[in-house]
């Protein structure tokens, strides 16, 4: 039996110190398969950004292990860890975070100037990321220029133009309307579909979480209902 991809192992997470510690995460035992496609859900201060901000390498527990594709995360030094974002995860927000006044070509480049790829192989995988989101042709414009779906879609590009094996996308349609927020999870269901991209998505709204194959709900720092769907995902 080959290991889960990503797994937690009785990780807990404490903020402070002394009278005010607050304990985020307990306990939490976690395991998810390349491939899959994770809704996390729960109320507000269940542990969601938390447990999202330790899948992303942003953050590291307090005690017990994060294993991403067999490395203990939590032996990792800091730079470790920002190799391993930059080469292995995708973020996407729900404010979009796209530089203002830059295009979105320029926007999508990015994540490839910072990996010291040459300028003429930049342009040539930007373009297709752009392409593969739905947007040839629209790689000068700027932000302002965009609608938020676009813009949403420019976000994607750039989070997926390192090839990452996971994309991270934190209420990733909370700043769209039903029919973009629909288009916006249609795109992340290909992207899981067609190139195999694990998806690990915070979401509070259960018309969106109905796109991945597998809910978690957080309640009080602890794992809850943990759903994966049988149905054949028709969408
Ligand atoms: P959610 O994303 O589900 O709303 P969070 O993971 O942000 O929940 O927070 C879980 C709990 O941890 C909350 O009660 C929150 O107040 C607390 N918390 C989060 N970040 C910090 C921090 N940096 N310092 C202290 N407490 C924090």
């Amino acid at each position: 039996m080959s290991q889960p991809f990503i797994q937690f192992q009785n990780l807990n997470k404490i903020y402070g110190q002394g009278n005010t510690q607050f304990h985020a995460l307990h306990d939490v035992n976690l395991s998810i398969n390349q491939g899959d496609f994770v809704a996390i859900m729960g109320p507000s201060g269940s542990g969601k950004s938390t447990t999202m901000n330790i899948l992303g390498c942003l953050d590291v527990p307090t005690s017990g292990a994060y294993i991403f594709d067999g490395v203990h995360v939590e032996n990792l030094s800091r730079d470790q860890r920002a190799l391993l974002r930059r080469h292995y995860l995708g973020f996407v927000f729900q404010g979009f975070n796209l530089l203002a006044r830059t295009s979105a070509q320029e926007n999508v480049e990015l994540p490839l100037l910072y990996r010291g790829m040459g300028a003429e192989e930049r342009h040539t995988e930007a373009k297709k990321a752009l392409a593969l989101v739905g947007l040839a042709g629209w790689e000068k414009n700027t932000p302002a220029e965009l609608s938020g779906g676009q813009q949403q879609r420019v976000a994607i590009a750039r989070a997926i133009v390192t090839h990452p094996t996971v994309l991270l996308a934190d209420e990733p349609t909370g700043n769209l309307d039903t029919a973009r927020s629909k288009e916006i999870m249609e795109l992340l269901v290909q992207l899981n579909q067609e190139r195999n991209i694990t998806v690990l998505m915070v979401t509070h709204e259960p018309d969106m979480a109905e796109y991945a194959k597998r809910t978690i709900h957080f309640i009080d720092g602890q794992v809850g209902e943990d759903i994966t769907f049988q149905k054949d995902k028709g969408n």
